[in-house]
């Protein structure tokens, strides 16, 4: 089959509307009368081997998020080129790691700042598998500030958990299990964004990926499989990758191929928009969860801070920093 949305051929310095850094007063000023959803794509810069680029993870989820702007008319932001890792990821070369405090401090302070200027419904996505700190900022900025705004973290890899999984434990596109840079992430790259994968140079990983105990505690790539220990909640029951694992790759991209990965891609920006678009029925533009029901803080702030500087109201930061 062929994917139904048109693929992005990507927008990241286009002026087509996509991205809220290309886009100036006036555009925003219009985006935000007729859509202030923008969807923030978090990703990391890490080794993925000879065939496969560093910023994988983050172009997995701008070239999604560029498909679901263009079919709703959604902003995008450009990407958080660098995420947070496990600590069996430690050391790779070109895998740049990101301490948790500052991480998370830095994706509260764009939530905030996004919110300030009037996109206060976010949709972040990532498949990094950030899941142990991605909800932390978001319920830090819910904590710090108490005001009205609607914010969801999708982790792709879970919307889509039966599409990804491999055929002797259920699922039906893929031989090998779901692991990082393997054929299921390779097969979703060279779907979304082939010219910048060289397939000719990817090469499997030489130890059989597995941890130091049976299979069925800790899950595998993306916790897909719902083992009881995601692969986040846990410290030396694998080894290190850049000792086991050189390669940059756990798995076979050997056997990625990009029809592999469309049923899935179309499911999930398919549910994307669905989001989208539930978000934007109940809270059109301009409007968000009433303050009554959502926070305790004085009413008269809140509707200062609503209505913003611009429009004889007052900054997020006047009320709290830092955030
Ligand atoms: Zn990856």
């Amino acid at each position: 089959m062929i994917l139904k949305y048109k693929y992005s051929e990507g927008s990241m310095d286009k002026a087509d509307g996509i991205y809220f850094q290309n886009m100036t007063g006036h555009d925003v000023e219009e985006r935000l009368k007729k859509n202030d959803i923008i969807i923030i794509p978090v990703g990391s810069t890490e080794y993925h081997g000879k065939g496969q680029v560093y910023g994988e993870d983050t172009f997995l989820v701008t070239r999604m998020a560029e498909i679901v702007a263009r079919e709703t008319g959604c902003t995008v932001s450009q990407p958080v080129w660098f995420g947070s890792h496990p600590a069996n990821q430690l050391g790779m070369p070109g895998t740049i790691v990101i301490p948790e405090e500052t991480f998370v401090a830095y994706l509260r302070a764009i939530i905030a700042g996004y919110w300030n200027v009037g996109f206060r419904k976010q949709i972040l996505i990532n498949g990094h598998g950030q899941e142990y700190v991605i909800p932390n900022a978001i319920q830090q900025f819910g904590k710090i500030c108490q005001v009205p705004a609607v914010l969801a973290f999708v982790n792709w890899p879970t919307v889509i958990a039966p599409f990804l999984k491999d055929k002797k434990r259920g699922g039906k596109y893929f031989d090998t299990p779901f692991r990082h840079a393997d054929e299921v992430e390779a097969s979703y790259s060279l779907a979304l964004f082939p010219e910048l994968n060289k397939k000719e140079y990817m090469e499997d990983s030489k130890k059989e990926p597995k941890g130091f105990f049976p299979e069925g505690h800790v899950d595998l790539g993306g916790d897909i499989y719902q083992y009881p220990i995601p692969g986040h909640a846990q410290y030396g029951m694998g080894g290190l990758e850049v000792i086991n694992y050189p390669e940059g790759v756990i798995g076979k991209p050997t056997l990625a191929d990009a029809s592999k990965a469309e049923d899935g891609l179309e499911y999930l920006i398919d549910y994307l928009i669905r989001l989208h678009n539930d978000i934007l029925d109940r809270f059109p533009p301009g409007k968000l969860p009433e303050p009554e029901l959502v926070t305790e803080q004085d009413r008269k702030t809140i509707e200062e801070l609503l209505k913003g500087p611009f429009n004889g109201g007052r900054s997020l930061y006047s009320y709290r920093y830092p955030i």
